[in-house]
């Protein structure tokens, strides 16, 4: 690996004794990882059943480390079961486990790895915006979310001042995990290592510094910052967090945590939870919700045969007839939103027709009529083929055992495919 002279050099300024051990490290093969979605199974069912080998990562008990090369291409993953996440990049938000999470924001959020593991460690409570500043991978992050059945998460594509200005000292836990200089993926992504330079690392830092300033406007008294990189410059990670600590008095540090590749099983990565001194929480402006009678009566048809109970919560109807769950305590938000709580569909006008997102945030408890397939059969249905069916006419929830994969609809003896192109497998 062609590492930079002046990268090395600085690395063995701050390693000392440690860095051949660390130069070492870099001839191993790079760790991959997945972390479970509790949102839909224990990592405990998870691993028994899980379709490649996995082994438990030490310091965040729903993720491990696996071998496979794509494990990006199963039926579990289709389904959202787990997130394909490097096993470092599951340590910051561990950091934030006990923390009150009523209100969270995570401000560069795509491509979802941290958000996604925010919504299962709070179990789906509370309100989740998660804003990423690049619309097109802002519409991954939507992807990801809505793969992983989130319920409570708005998907925003604006900059960080746009969301400081709306939400000044209002939310619980806000996460920064910042771009930076990379130099913890150098052995996973070589890609990288040619845009290195020191002058990079100091305007990486500055951008940083930019982002938290603007973080820290909305964070509520007693709240908390968790800021993160996966980077190893101390300009990008301990000495931004100091000049932070510094110019910000009204915060102070939790915790801190810094892996490196030749003491742990993981790429690099740094973590500071910062705690906020008690004071002003601000209270938003609720979610302005647009109520459709005739939206909401053909919902409320097609909600009595495809769900087994009734579904609770305001819905609003966008002018594009596009139907949203939205999650309870979710504020007004002046930005361009991707995504709000569950989409439950679409109105045009006359009939309700039920969106993808929809059947991925269900579990199969929930749903009046499931077709469970076998693994070869959710490998045809991602493919787009029809199937057989007994069922009566009308929508299903189409899954790979017990969890949904999308949505079919019977007709006439033929279960219609309705996996979203976009996502079929050839
Ligand atoms: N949290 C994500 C995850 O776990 O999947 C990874 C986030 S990535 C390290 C940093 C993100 O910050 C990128 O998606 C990038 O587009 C975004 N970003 C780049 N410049 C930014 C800026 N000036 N302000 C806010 N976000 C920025």
């Amino acid at each position: 690996m062609n590492l930079p002279e002046e990268f090395l050099n600085r690395m063995r300024e701050r390693l000392g004794e440690s860095f051949p051990a660390f130069l070492q490290s870099y001839r191993r093969t790079p760790v991959k990882g997945v972390r479970v979605n509790t949102l839909k199974l224990s990592a405990e069912r998870f691993a028994e059943g899980a379709p490649f080998p996995v082994t438990p990562v030490p310091w965040e008990k729903n993720a491990f480390y696996v071998e496979e090369a794509k494990a990006g291409g199963w039926l579990e993953h289709a389904a959202g079961l787990y997130y394909c996440q490097e096993p470092s990049a599951t340590s910051a938000v561990g950091l934030a486990r006990s923390c009150k999470t009523e209100r969270v924001l995570d401000l560069c959020a795509a491509p979802g790895g941290k958000t996604t593991q925010l919504a299962a460690q709070t179990a789906g409570k509370g309100v989740l915006i998660a804003n990423e500043i690049d619309a097109g991978r802002a519409k991954i992050l939507s992807q990801n979310v809505e793969r992983l059945g989130v319920k409570n998460c708005a998907v925003t594509n604006a900059k960080p001042a746009q969301i400081a200005a709306q939400f000044p000292e209002y939310f619980d836990l806000v996460l920064v995990d910042a771009p930076c200089s990379g130099e913890g993926m150098f052995l996973k992504e070589p890609e990288a290592i040619p845009h290195w330079s020191v002058a990079n690392v100091a305007l990486c830092a500055a951008r940083q510094k930019e982002i938290l300033e603007e973080a820290a406007k909305t964070v509520a008294g007693g709240g908390r910052l968790l800021y993160s990189t996966c980077t190893f410059a101390e300009e990008e990670d301990e000495w931004q967090i100091e000049r932070f600590l510094k110019d910000h008095p009204e915060f102070a540090l939790a915790e801190m945590k810094k892996i490196y590749p030749h003491e742990h099983a993981g790429e690099g990565h740094f973590a500071a939870l910062l705690e906020k001194r008690e004071g002003e929480r601000r209270n938003a402006k609720p979610y302005p919700v647009r109520r459709n009678l005739q939206a909401n009566r053909a919902f409320a048809a097609f909600a009595e045969t495809f769900f087994k109970k009734e579904i609770k919560g305001e819905i609003t109807t966008l002018d594009d007839g596009r139907m949203y769950l939205v999650p309870a305590g979710m504020p007004a938000i002046g930005a361009r939103i991707l995504r709000l709580g569950v989409e439950l569909g679409e109105f045009d006008g006359r009939i309700f027709k039920p969106a993808h997102a929809l059947a991925m945030s269900l579990q199969r408890a929930e749903c009046a009529k499931f077709v469970s397939l076998s693994r070869e059969e959710g490998e045809r249905y991602l493919r787009g083929e029809t199937f057989a069916t007994h069922l009566e006419n009308g929508w299903c929830v189409v899954g790979f055992g017990d969890f949904p994969l999308g949505l079919g609809k019977a007709v006439n003896g033929v279960l219609k495919n309705h996996c979203p192109k976009g996502l079929r497998k050839n």
